[in-house]
């Protein structure tokens, strides 16, 4: 079933969305994820007689969570952007008073609901029997946490005729040029910190691509295989049998750093020295990309038809170390091939360090078990 074809004339319709945006004390400091599930509610609004919005919000184990992670400044911000009242259900109110008098209802955090026995995260049925019976049809568009089988996502398509969103479709159609058909040279970059997450994203991939380029955090790990002292740059032991496999078996596919900022510890602030890949110290952590190895990325991006990058290629967080993960996307930015990133830190990096690119992903865990071939729960 695809959203054209979901009956939503005149009917209550409920949109899971994934409004789960860094909020600090009331203000929203990143409002990609709201923007991004406008296409879905402005098409719904057309047509719907009411529209009742779902969303988690952070993690909630404690009365104490609640607080800090309410729903109602979305309920603000979206109001304004789409011109329209939209009530808030905080779960104290009444809920027939509320969709009587108004059009647009959004329902609070629905995670509040796993401080009784994980309700939402373990997909209770009677709480999806409950957020069901507001609505008529049902439209799954939260992208993020379609890896995941909770009430309100998955839960209520059980009970109702559902469908997923404009946003999913987009998300779906964006990492399928990564999967299916990419166009070569395709070459994918995977960065970020550890090697054990992304196993199965680099062993699909590693046999599709014309180059992988690994680098980051996790660069450390294969590099150690190679023979190289790290010293005390991020290591992760327990990937080092698959480092040797991969090294082994696709050698020539394979680009790692060849020049490295070192700093003594993992602090912004650390004496920072550039050093040859060959020449790292006991005493020394890579927490960067240095300027050999990013015109090496160069050279080999030159001619990519498609590109996918999931992780940075250095400690983003810190301004001292972020200037190979700004050189990169200023790479990815001029070239012309179909540049495709992953979500989670990876568009952390892009908006932080002031890029913009027309294909990120909303949904980090969610792309990569996308990719990696996983059957997604909230996919209907
Ligand atoms: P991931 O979630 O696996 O994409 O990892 C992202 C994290 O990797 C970011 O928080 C970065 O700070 C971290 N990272 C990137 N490069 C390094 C490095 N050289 N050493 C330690 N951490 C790194």
């Amino acid at each position: 079933m695809t959203i054209e074809n979901l009956k939503i004339k005149g009917k209550r319709v409920i949109i899971r969305c994934d409004f789960n945006v860094p909020i600090k004390d009331g203000v929203i400091l990143d409002d990609n994820r709201i923007i991004a599930s406008l296409e879905t509610i402005n098409y719904v609004l057309k047509y719907a007689s009411k529209v009742i919005l779902l969303s988690h919000l952070g993690r909630i184990k404690t009365e104490e969570d609640k607080k800090k992670n309410s729903l109602k400044p979305v309920c603000d911000y979206l109001s304004k952007i789409i011109n329209e009242k939209i009530a808030f259900y905080n779960y104290e109110n009444n809920i027939n008073e509320l969709i009587s008098n108004n059009k647009i209802i959004m329902f609070e955090n629905t995670r509040f609901f796993d401080l009784d026995n994980k309700k939402e995260s373990l997909n209770d049925d009677d709480l999806a029997k409950y957020f069901s019976s507001f609505g008529d049809v049902f439209i799954n568009d939260a992208f993020g946490t379609c890896h995941r089988e909770n009430a309100s996502n998955v839960g209520i398509s059980k009970y109702l005729p559902s469908s997923n969103g404009f946003l999913v479709k987009k998300e779906i159609e964006m990492l399928n040029k990564v999967k299916e058909h990419p166009k070569h040279p395709f070459i994918v970059i995977i960065g970020g910190a550890k090697v054990s997450d992304k196993i199965p994203l680099i062993d699909l991939l590693i046999k599709r691509v014309d180059k992988l380029i690994i680098t980051g955090g996790m660069a450390f790990t294969f590099l150690k295989v190679n023979g190289i002292n790290i010293g005390k740059s991020l290591i992760d032991d327990e990937s080092i049998d698959f480092c040797k496999k991969i090294l082994k078996d696709y050698r020539k596919k394979i680009i790692l750093p060849e020049d490295v900022y070192v700093g003594l510890e993992f602090k912004n602030d650390s004496p920072k020295e550039l050093k040859d890949i060959n020449s790292i110290s006991s005493d020394e952590m890579g927490l960067d990309i240095g300027p050999k190895t990013i015109i090496k990325y160069k050279e080999e991006l030159k001619n990519a038809q498609t590109i996918f990058l999931n992780g940075p290629a250095g400690v983003f967080e810190f301004p001292n170390f972020s200037e190979g993960t700004k050189e990169l996307f200023s790479i990815l930015k001029n070239n012309n091939s179909e540049v495709i990133i992953g979500g989670g830190d990876s568009a952390n990096a892009v908006k932080k360090l002031g890029f913009r690119f027309d294909n990120i992903s909303t949904g980090g865990g969610a792309s990569l078990e996308y990719i990696e071939g996983k059957k997604l729960p909230g996919i209907f």
